[in-house]
């Protein structure tokens, strides 16, 4: 068996995943924020992991640059590693090996292991969270670019001297199409006016307390049928889109699967950004169109994804 580990900026989840993709066994502890608090708690987890299960290898699914060795994290926004060789470091640690990825790279290795990209030959990953992750496979092998960084959808420009963008730039793609940019557009259009406020749950709440509207808020909204709300994703729908679109433009994949916290709210949005994306798509209407799916791993993907890369340490 191996584990593989999902290393969110709160939370860190060890599981164990057999040979076919499926998590057996699972330990949480609150995400440390120093480094040698960090070791602690992996090596915590896989020992309570192995106590209960015969472990041969360790996978790292990490939100962060990493270098194209995957040996070492250059920097991790949320987590406490900094130029760290991690992979060595616990590989002395944990005295198993240890694989080490991006996480968007992770959940594109699972999905086309055992979910929506299986048999799949030249397809992205459209991981749509806090802001997006993205992912690219050619023939069955990830594809990083010179320095590793490859893909970066989401700090495309699409608005000159639009939204801050916390990478420093304006404009964004993920500021518009994101989790986060729910949030911004629904205060954005509250602040228009266009919805008086008694007509929309969404806009009462943020007279109260603006700080209390999240992405998620927005989906719960959007449900009930709040126009503030589905206006929201209107909006959303149109970006990701134009996102789909860029994607479609300069890799022509045959597939593009969303994925990312976002995508288990695809019903708000799914037919409008895929009307949209064959609208953008240069030469649309004279060439065949990408397949545009939903992930079937869901928020596991990065973690069944890099326990299996794990897996083929072990030979
Ligand atoms: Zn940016």
């Amino acid at each position: 068996m191996a584990v593989g580990f999902d290393i969110g900026g709160t939370n860190l989840r060890g599981s164990v995943v057999d040979i076919d993709g499926t998590v057996i066994d699972t330990e949480n502890l609150p995400t440390p924020s120093s480094l040698t608090a960090m070791d602690r708690a992996i090596a915590r987890i896989v020992d309570k992991l192995a106590s209960r299960n015969n472990i041969g290898a360790v996978g790292l699914a990490v939100a962060g640059f990493l270098d194209p060795s995957c040996n070492r994290v250059r920097f991790a926004p949320h987590l406490p590693w900094r130029n760290v060789e991690v992979k060595t470091r616990l590989e002395d640690l944990l005295g198993l090996p240890v694989r080490l990825e991006h996480d968007a790279n992770a959940a594109a290795w699972g999905e086309y292991r055992f979910g929506a990209a299986q048999g799949a030959k030249i397809w992205t990953l459209f991981a749509i969270g806090t802001g997006i992750g993205g992912a690219l496979m050619i023939n069955g092998t990830i594809y990083r670019g010179s320095f590793g960084t490859a893909p970066e959808f989401g700090h495309v420009t699409v608005v000159p001297e639009g939204r801050p963008c916390p990478c420093g730039k304006r404009g964004c793609l993920e500021r518009y199409c994101s989790g986060t940019a729910l949030a911004t557009t629904a205060k954005e259009i509250i602040a228009s006016g266009e919805f008086p406020v008694g007509d929309s749950c969404l806009a009462t709440r943020h007279a109260a307390d603006s700080d209390t509207i999240t992405g998620r808020l927005v989906m719960q909204c959007a449900r009930r049928g709040d126009p503030v709300a589905l206006a929201v994703f209107d909006s959303f729908a149109g970006w990701l889109g134009s996102g789909l679109s860029l994607v479609g433009d300069v890799l022509d994949p045959e597939l593009i699967v969303i994925g990312g916290g976002v995508a288990a709210a695809s019903d708000l949005y799914y037919d409008r950004a895929v009307d949209a994306y064959a609208a953008q798509l240069t030469g649309s209407g004279h060439r065949p169109l990408a397949r545009i799916e939903t992930t079937r791993l869901g928020g596991d993907a990065g973690m069944i994804g890099v326990a299996d890369l794990a897996r083929g340490l072990m030979a």
